[in-house]
């Protein structure tokens, strides 16, 4: 029989830690929690494969499911010495959601079920406390309403806000037993209107409510969206948790809180967090009431808060990471309800990474693995530019908050999310502003530059879901007055309104928010990201080096640490000018000029007016990489695309080249294909057009030479894109090897280069060992690649990609194959081709310059393969470093298992 239930309690769990696909996150927890012995309420988890089975069986629970519920429940009850529904001594518990993965406050949750008119009496004489009973039994009737039944929160708040009318108190603490009382017939009368039936007495019906709308809710909206946002594919559902009740909100010697065991922002060792006297459950994350503290709580409650530090210090000790926590505290006892990994900054990622294993809590190698693609992407965070004078700074202060995540943001004045989603879209940069952010608002946060809230704390929901975006957030802005209505917002404070539309800067470092646009610069990288990832480079076996077509893309990817450039495209230097880009218009002229030549002296003619720009341009690239590798690639692009096709541009250059009109559209008309990614480009250019070569390579062997007669070391790799055969290939690499030796020779300088080619078609891959025997390296453009191998586009194939990858549609694909490497089948060519290549020539250098050297599953797999290096983009150069060394220490892990 299959098992759908797993029980804890009393020092006993049946699974632990490490079951998370199984008892999901939150029952993972509370299990391994159980388990080391820290005060857990006992209760049991319904497994994520209930929910799996639920909804491949059209919402069906399965068959043996009642049983394993009802003796989990019986058992729950004898560990407890409590019965559910008992007048006297009534079981209460709650009923949560909590898949593999953290999705903070997307799914529904329900507290103190069991509640009905009896066995609110039992807990009113147990804890002798009428008004709490009520208090807890009109939260169960509404959550109850709300969530299971899907009736409507705005109509029982208002119920709830005429009664306090009524009794003319302001505070929901002020309401008494009686009031509650009336409550809570006002909800069951409202609850029979709207649904036609009873409100459910009888607790195993509550519970199984309850289970239902728990599964339900994995697929409600805001849940499906928090996944796609966050990429969250491959689990089997949500598990529930139903765990025995206890009380935060009894009176001032309860509360509950939210705690980590570093600081989630900085990284820093201290123990930090949130906690709410008298209050229940959820207050703490929906940021309805701004919490105190915690080291508030080590003065009101010192042996309490005593007893949570020594469970912070064993549970990091034992989970080996930082851990998010929460607690409630039931006259002066304390519970612990949940840990979890805790979502931190990139900032903090680096810095606990890094303490940890300084700390001796985990290896360098381990400390390495923590750090995840996305940690160094959102490291570069942006700031206000210091240049920014003080006083005028302040002057343009519109408030203060908390502040949540760190970073500064700039946008217009959002106060909804489906607005910010909206402007989004047209491309404007927004703030999104809220008096607090709720699931619901999940899309427009995840457009947002920056979230802004007046209520809340550091873990509110707005906190917790921006920092694991890595966006800068404010939240608790209290002297802010927002009005949805009137589309604006005045600070009681400054007195300052700003509307809709208008600019804001926030700096969520200091919790300051600026009524204006102000400017950004991106800051030094912290001192924990450099150990990082030096630790990162003493592991790595690959090198890393950088496509980069200009001087100055190839000094910042130095500075972001690469080894060389992989890639350079010399297209590029066609179009633009990159030091001096208003002379942009001579070198456009004259490849323009070399394309509409009819005679080859007359194409000579114009290359060699292209020739000295290039040349300029190679001596800037070796100047900054100075001694590191260059690879060059020749001329790749169809000429189609360097000519224009509008008659008013064709008109224009016509003038400027003193020919007539008709040439320039003959030949453009001429270059037309029908496919051109498929035509007359890459190498066979060179073929047809051989003084393209030569000029590229003199311009390349004369900076060489330039560079070394001045001292700099320079490593020129000539590349010849796109070849299909080994003839094709031994043509232009003896064409390039005249001119270049010729040169070498008549300068005197003694200057080593090398001649290789990139395999980015399956015939090169298939016959590389016949390509090896003339060229000295390759290169793997897995773009072509990619796209030769698989058939599809990759200009095009954006339309109809998603729907290969949404697992709710087709599915083919894990992930979009231009993105991350589709290991299986281009893979298999790439694998080939090494090989191969290798028998031919065994030192041949091996390298990859597709986008994939910047993806790091994708680098991982060239690490497997024996490349010699990887390129990326400059500023994914640390990405494909610290995936390299992830690689190398996966893979000592996955040999030692074996
Ligand atoms: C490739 O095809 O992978 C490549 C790097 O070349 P390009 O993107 O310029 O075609
Ligand atoms: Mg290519």
């Amino acid at each position: 029989m299959t098992k759908w239930v797993y029980f804890f309690g009393a020092g006993k769990a049946e699974g632990d830690g490490t079951w998370r696909d199984v008892l999901g996150g939150k029952g993972a927890g509370l299990a391994e929690m159980t388990k080391i012995g820290l005060p857990v309420p006992g209760g049991f988890t319904i497994s994520t494969e209930a929910c799996d089975y639920y909804y491949k069986n059209g919402k069906k629970f399965p068959p043996e499911l009642k049983k394993q519920v009802a003796e989990n429940v019986a058992k729950l009850e004898k560990v407890t010495k409590k019965k559910l529904g008992d007048p006297k001594n009534p079981l209460l518990v709650s009923v949560r959601s909590g898949s593999a993965r953290s999705m903070p406050g997307m799914m529904e949750t329900i507290l103190n079920l069991g509640l009905n008119d009896k066995s609110v009496q039992g807990l009113a004489a147990s804890t002798k406390n009428e008004r709490f009973a009520y208090d807890a039994y009109r939260r169960f009737v509404q959550m109850y309403s709300t969530v299971v039944m899907g009736l409507s929160k705005e109509d029982l708040e208002h119920r709830l806000r005429s009664m306090r009318d009524r009794l003319g108190v302001k505070e929901d603490t002020a309401v008494p037993a009686g009031g509650w009382k009336e409550l809570v017939s006002e909800y069951k009368q409202y609850f029979k209107e709207k649904s036609g039936k009873e409100f459910p007495d009888d607790p195993m019906e509550q519970l199984w409510g309850a289970i239902g709308a728990v599964f339900g809710s994995w697929m409600a909206e805001k849940a499906v969206t928090y996944r796609r946002v966050e990429k969250i594919t491959g689990l089997l559902g949500t598990a529930v948790n139903v765990v025995q009740m206890v009380f935060g909100n009894t009176g001032d010697n309860s509360g509950t809180g939210v705690c980590f065991t570093r600081d989630p922002s900085s990284g820093e060792k201290i123990f930090y967090g949130d906690y709410l006297t008298n209050a229940q459950g959820e207050d703490v994350v929906a940021g309805i009431r701004t919490p105190v503290h915690l080291t508030e709580l080590g003065k009101i409650m010192p042996e309490a808060y005593a007893q949570l530090e020594k469970v912070r210090a064993k549970l990091e000790k034992h989970y080996k990471d930082m851990q998010d926590m929460e607690f409630t505290i039931e006259e002066g006892t304390l519970y612990m309800l949940q840990t979890r990994t805790g979502k931190r900054t990139p900032a903090a990622a680096f810095k606990i990474a890094m303490d940890m294993a300084n700390e001796k809590l985990i290896s360098k190698e381990e400390a390495v693995l923590r750090i995840k693609p996305e940690d160094i992407e959102r490291l570069f965070y942006p700031v206000i530019d210091s240049k920014v004078d003080k006083k005028s700074l302040s002057s343009k202060i519109l408030t203060h908050g908390i502040d949540a995540v760190p970073g500064a943001a700039v946008g217009k004045v959002c106060f909804s999310a489906h607005q910010a989603e909206e402007l989004a879209a047209k491309g404007e940069k927004v703030i999104l502003v809220r008096r607090e952010t709720s699931p619901e608002d999940v899309g427009g946060m995840a457009v947002a530059q920056g979230i802004l809230t007046a209520t809340g704390g550091k873990t509110s929901h707005a906190a917790v879901v921006a920092r694991g975006w890595g966006k800068c957030c404010i939240v608790g802005a209290e002297s802010l007055n927002i009005d949805y209505q009137g589309r604006s917002m005045k600070d009681g404070k400054s007195g300052k309104v700003v509307k809709e539309g208008e600019w804001l800067t926030l700096d969520g470092g200091e919790g300051v928010v600026y009524a204006d646009k102000l400017p950004l610069v991106t800051p030094e990288f912290p001192k924990a990201y450099q150990t990082i990832m030096k630790w990162a480079d003493e592991t790595r076996r690959l090198g890393v080096r950088t496509n980069a077509d200009t001087p100055q893309d190839a000094r910042k990817a130095i500075e972001f640490g690469a080894e060389g450039i992989g890639l350079c495209r010399t297209e590029h230097m066609f179009f633009t000018d990159f030091e001096h880009p208003e002379k942009s218009h001579d070198r456009q002229l004259a490849i323009q000029e070399m394309i509409l030549a009819e005679t080859q002296e007359a194409r000579v003619k114009a290359l060699d007016k292209l020739l000295p720009f290039q040349r300029r341009d190679f001596v800037g690239i070796f100047k900054a990489m100075d001694g590191f590798p260059v690879t060059i690639r020749l001329i790749d692009p169809p000429l189609h695309e360097f000519v224009p096709h509008e008659p008013a541009k064709q008109a224009d250059l016509a003038k400027e080249l003193g020919i007539p009109v008709e040439i320039v559209a003959r030949r453009v008309e001429q270059l037309h294909e029908a496919n051109p990614m498929l035509g007359h480009r890459g190498c066979r250019l060179s073929i047809t057009y051989p003084e393209i070569l030569e000029m590229q390579v003199r311009a390349i062997i004369e900076a060489a030479i330039e560079c070394a007669k001045n001292k700099v070391k320079v490593l020129p790799e000539i590349m010849i894109p796109l070849t299909l055969d080994r003839k094709e290939m031994s043509i232009l690499a003896d064409a390039t090897r005249r001119v270049a030796d010729d040169l070498i020779k008549k300068s005197g300088v003694k200057l080593p280069y090398m001649v290789g080619t990139m395999i980015e078609l399956p015939r090169a891959a298939l016959l590389a060992n016949e390509i090896a025997e003339v060229a000295e390296f390759f290169s793997f453009g897995t773009n072509d690649l990619t796209q030769t191998t698989m058939g599809l586009s990759r200009d095009d194939a954006g339309r109809f990609l998603p729907d290969y990858v949404d697992e709710k549609k087709a599915g083919v694909f894990a992930g979009d194959p231009f993105q991350t490497l589709d290991t299986k089948g281009v893979g298999m060519l790439i694998k080939w081709g090494i090989e191969k290549g290798r028998e031919t020539r065994p030192k041949l250098k091996v390298g990859i310059c597709g986008e994939h050297g910047g993806d790091a599953e994708s680098v991982k797999f060239c690490h497997q393969v024996g490349m010699d290096y990887v390129s990326a983009s400059p500023y994914r150069v640390p990405i494909s470093r610290l995936a390299a060394a992830q690689a190398v220490i996966e893979d000592k892990a996955a040999r030692k298992k074996t």
